[in-house]
């Protein structure tokens, strides 16, 4: 059977779902992605400021499932994913079992599984209706793209909300996720890390983690960057605070933990996540509608977290791949 298939969204879920499709169903199937950014891998994301670069999304990942790890092991084998083993303080630790980072930076994971397939980049689709059976897709520039046999929503939760019809099956799941917001701070300092830890995790309300991005493997060792994520409840209760105040914020409560000098910072810079956690999730692995052909995938239907966010891309793939390799004898 030959389709047409739209994915919203090239962040992991995204590429996850366009893997798996294209690796199980049959060469007919033809899978395009859109995505408002500029580039790939969404929240997996790095920040340049020339000399220094900042993995401001994701820290590092962790491996729990047989099926992320098997999707692990070649991109590990090629260095693509590499394992790192910060030296970690103040309330340490937090994560169990292996930590792990896409090498040289958080989003070239994203740019590595996106080889070869069809992505249509700074294009951020604003609606979608079905005519005769069919997906159209419109963009923000007003341009209509399609016809679509499935269309698959790798967005945060909220923006699945706002795309999806009203009809969609499994909305009321859509319905009970929360999403949480996340200032980020990002700090560049002159001349290689001299620290005696990589990764703290401070105590207090406000920050959750301070970690030495150049200390990751494959980065930069010349020059020193430090990325810190606040507490979503702080984030929540300042988030539309004036954003330079936030960062001066933060860096006085950074010096106060860390015990670092902030007359020594050369660059800062701050970036607010609207979504950046999931503290109520939609409880299976991914969402659909088998009478509209439409699915949901992303980290927010299971848990805040990078494995999530693979194991519902996949899922909602594997799915979509199923329904292209039935048989005509499979409906008999
Ligand atoms: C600050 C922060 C810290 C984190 N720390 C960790 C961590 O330490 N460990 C961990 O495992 N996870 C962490 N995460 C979570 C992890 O990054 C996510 O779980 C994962 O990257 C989510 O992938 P996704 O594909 O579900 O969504 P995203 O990565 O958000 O991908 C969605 C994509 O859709 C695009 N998009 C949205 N709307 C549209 C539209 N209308 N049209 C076109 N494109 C659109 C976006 O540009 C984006 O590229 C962190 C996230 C943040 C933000």
């Amino acid at each position: 059977m030959s389709g047409h298939i739209a994915i919203i969204g090239a962040g992991l879920s995204g590429l996850a779902a366009a893997r798996a499709i294209t690796d199980a169903a049959p060469d007919a199937v033809q899978v395009t992605i859109f995505d408002k950014s500029r580039g790939t891998g969404g929240r997996m994301a790095t920040r340049y400021a020339d000399p220094w670069k900042f993995d401001h999304g994701a820290q590092y990942f962790t491996a729990r499932t047989s099926g992320f790890k098997a999707a692990l092991a070649p991109l590990i084998e090629s260095g693509d994913v590499a394992p790192w083993l910060p030296r970690t303080g103040l309330n340490a630790p937090r994560a169990s079992g292996p930590k792990y980072v896409a090498a040289p930076r958080m989003n070239s994971l994203g740019k590595q599984l996106a080889d070869g397939l069809d992505i249509v980049t700074e294009t951020q689709i604003v609606s979608m209706e079905r005519l005769g059976g069919l997906w159209h897709l419109t963009d923000a520039a007003g341009t209509v793209w399609g016809q679509y046999d499935h269309v698959i929503c790798a967005v945060p939760a909220p923006q699945a909300d706002a795309l999806l019809p009203a009809a969609f099956e499994d909305r009321p799941l859509l319905a009970e996720v929360k999403m949480l917001p996340t200032f980020t701070a990002m700090l560049g300092f002159a001349g290689p890390w001299a620290g005696d830890w990589d990764v703290l995790y401070p105590s207090g309300d406000m920050l959750n983690i301070i970690a030495v991005n150049s200390s990751k493997p494959g980065r930069d060792k010349s020059l020193t960057s430090i990325v810190i994520h606040a507490e979503n409840a702080w984030t929540a209760a300042h988030v539309d605070d004036d954003k330079p105040a936030v960062l001066e914020a933060m860096i006085i409560e950074f010096e106060k933990v860390s015990g670092m000098d902030a007359r020594l910072i050369k660059h800062k810079a701050i970036h607010r996540w609207l979504y950046a956690n999931v503290s109520e999730a939609a409880g299976q692995d991914f969402l659909f509608d088998t009478t509209l052909n439409l699915m949901a995938c992303g980290d927010w239907c299971l848990e805040g977290r990078v494995e999530a966010a693979w194991i519902s891309g996949n899922a909602a793939g594997a799915y979509v791949a199923g329904h292209y390799n039935k048989k005509p004898s499979d409906d008999a």
